[in-house]
């Protein structure tokens, strides 16, 4: 069943797989946000205690959403992180998305399989809009 506590096991494995030189320096919470069709992820910084939420469709409690595809919303969330967007980390780049910084940086972690199913599957998924 895809519930919070799945999406964290999936964050987790892909943190230890791909991004296990990162130290987590604060809190980092991930759990299903409201049902978005387009935006399928966010990341936020909470003032209140430092802390990181990132925020996944509710769409993708669906299992019909190929596992890939929140994987690759995770760990795409995961670089804004390192990044330095919505986390405590220096900020590495003006901004976020520009120059396919992300693609990038998934593919020199070993998530260059990731990127070409999620292209793959956007595309298809972009036409049932
Ligand atoms: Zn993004």
């Amino acid at each position: 069943m895809r519930n919070n506590a799945w999406l964290l096991s999936r964050l987790d494995r892909i943190w230890s797989n791909h991004f296990s030189d990162v130290v987590q320096i604060n809190k980092v919470y991930v759990r299903f946000g409201r049902t978005s069709r387009t935006r399928f992820g966010s990341i936020r910084l909470r003032s209140e205690d430092n802390s990181t939420l990132i925020m996944v469709t509710r769409m993708f409690q669906n299992p019909a959403f190929p596992e890939e595809v929140v994987d690759h919303t995770l760990a795409h969330e995961l670089v804004h992180y390192i990044h330095g967007f919505s986390s405590p980390y220096p900020r590495l780049h003006k901004f976020p998305h520009r120059g396919g910084i992300i693609d990038k940086e998934m593919k020199d972690r070993g998530m260059g399989n990731l990127v070409s199913y999620y292209r793959k599957w956007v595309n298809l998924y972009a036409k049932t809009l």
